[in-house]
């Protein structure tokens, strides 16, 4: 396949500590590779524990005494927006890279560094609007709070949305006035060291946003435990959620977490059934499934099921598997082989616990897909809760259909996992719209849509899904911390043991 092991060069990037690339102190490396055909494309640096500290020291002096902190909201506001116009001129080379490190269709990566792009101006705007209240008190005092940043931000992201997720943590971050140590996911590493790259061209000063490149656990205890760091914000897996909160709570550091999903799709009889049937695919197949808020299970109602899944199994099959490089590819490769064997395993899982394999459930068999990791898009039917296929993230293009009869029946089964991320219902009854969108578990409902995650709506989750939210103000306000200021008005000198004996009763 004509794929991004053609490429000329292989790619040699370099850690950003401290406003410089530099390689990792014993010289370290690890190999990147494309989830095409698992050829190297670029040898990074692999940070150690004297990496992270170097980063976290840079990003504590910028803090405290760089220029950063004489930067006022308005030079915040325009760096941002330097950021962002940067990432728009670049936006091929970017895209690209994106594609060829992580899998996900040249379109999405596309739209990925367009989102980022427009995250950095949000917050751009943003930077100069934060405020706090001027609160009334009973008796001379004035009282005010001011919304201050906390300083070092410990910023761990996952490989699905390289670049989107490093947008998502950063420009609030910085808008606030914090510093940052980010750090990227191994398998995709080349586009955060880019934003690196991107910062330090608009002019955001030294140690100001740091970006480390190696192992999660090494780096990742660094990161949550060093007493510089204020604050751990985080995006992966629900297991390295519970570790990361472990370890940040010796230093009781601010942690926010975006986790895992299981997020339900669930379809009534009076929807619009063809839109429904086009939106469910979007909600599960892009970036191959890979997506923390895809709809994995989908609830079709019984008197709608057959006929719904005749269309939507047929338009499964006509998604284009291939080289995410090619414009007509609707479906690229799985992160790793890792990846796909998992998946494959929940496959496996499905068929020994009784589901009904619709379409797919196994690698591309082509001879030029053997290389990389591809795997069909996969539908499963007769799903019931209790299958391993209904509870865990799998993590790639495998949908769960589980049929239901009342609206009763499907809250309770919506509901019924430890996850509570997102969820999308189908319907045109605009009562149970709106009742349902109240009783399901999550921290994001669309209705009649697929799934969206706009910079100005807060996004995050509900139960093991995580802490805190990403985007919006929400986002925003969870990088700063509010300090209360009272003022003393009273004409009368303050004297309290002067006054003595003092009765509080007279
Ligand atoms: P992961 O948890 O394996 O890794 C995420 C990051 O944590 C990586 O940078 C990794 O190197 C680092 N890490 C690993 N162990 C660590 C440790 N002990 N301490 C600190 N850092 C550590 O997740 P992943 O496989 O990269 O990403 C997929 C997961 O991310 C899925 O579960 C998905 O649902 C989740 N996700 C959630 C959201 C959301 O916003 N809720 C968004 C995207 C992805």
């Amino acid at each position: 396949m004509s794929t991004a092991t053609t490429a000329p060069d292989l790619l040699r990037p370099k850690l950003i500590i401290d406003g410089k690339e530099v390689d990792a102190l014993d010289g370290g490396t690890f190999e990147t590779v494309s989830p095409t055909d698992n050829e190297v494309i670029g040898i990074v640096p692999k940070a150690g524990d004297a990496d992270a500290v170097a980063a976290i020291e840079a990003a504590a002096r910028a803090f405290e005494s760089g220029p950063w902190s004489r930067f006022t909201p308005l030079d915040r506001s325009h760096a941002l927006h330097r950021m962002a116009g940067i990432m728009r001129e670049r936006i091929d080379e970017i895209s690209t890279l994106e594609t060829r490190n992580s899998g996900k269709i040249i379109v999405e990566s596309r739209g990925d560094v367009i989102a980022s792009a427009n995250c950095f101006e949000y917050y751009g705007n943003l930077a100069g609007q934060i405020w706090g209240d001027q609160i009334p008190m009973n008796g001379p005092l004035l009282d005010y709070t001011v919304r201050e940043p906390y300083g070092v931000c410990s910023q761990i992201i996952p490989w699905n949305f390289p670049l989107l997720m490093a947008a998502w943590k950063v420009a609030p971050a910085l808008a606030a006035g914090n510093t940052v140590v980010l750090k990227p996911a191994s398998a995709t590493p080349l586009t955060a060291l880019i934003l690196g790259q991107i910062a330090l061209e608009a002019g955001i000063p030294a140690g100001v946003l740091n970006v480390i490149t190696g192992p999660g656990k090494e780096l990742g205890n660094t990161l949550t435990t060093h007493p510089l760091v204020e604050k751990v914000a985080f995006t992966g897996e629900t297991e390295t959620g519970r570790e990361i909160m472990r370890a940040a709570a010796g230093t009781i550091k601010k942690v926010t977490l975006e986790l895992g999903g299981k997020s339900p799709n669930i379809v009534f009889p009076d929807a619009d059934l063809e839109e429904a049937v086009n939106g469910s695919l979007f909600a599960i197949f892009t970036n191959a499934g890979q997506r923390c808020t895809a709809r994995t299970r989908l609830f079709l109602h019984k008197s709608i099921y057959d006929e719904f899944l005749a269309t939507y199994v047929d338009k499964v099959s006509q998604i284009r598997v291939g080289d995410p490089l090619d414009w007509n590819t609707q479906m690229g490769p799985v992160i790793s082989k890792q990846q796909q064997s998992k998946v494959l395993q929940y496959c496996e899982y499905a068929v020994e616990d009784g589901a009904e394999l619709l379409h797919g459930g196994r690698r591309v068999p082509a001879e030029a897909f053997e290389t990389g990791n591809f795997i069909e898009p996969t539908v499963f039917g007769k799903v019931s809760s209790d299958m391993r296929l209904a509870q865990n993230e799998v993590f790639g293009p495998v949908l769960a259909v589980i049929p239901f009869e009342t609206e009763d029946e499907v809250v309770t089964a919506a509901n019924s996992t430890i996850f509570g991320l997102a969820a999308t219902i189908w319907t045109n009854d605009i009562k149970r719209a709106h009742t349902m969108a109240r009783r399901i578990k999550s921290g994001n409902v669309s209705i009649n849509f697929p799934t969206v995650n706009p910079p100005e709506a807060p996004f995050g989750g509900f139960k093991q899904s995580g802490i805190g939210r990403e985007l919006s103000r929400d986002g925003l306000d969870l990088y700063t911390q509010v300090k209360n200021v009272v003022v003393n008005l009273n004409p009368e000198p303050f004297d309290w043991y002067g006054r003595w004996p003092a009765d509080p009763r007279s």
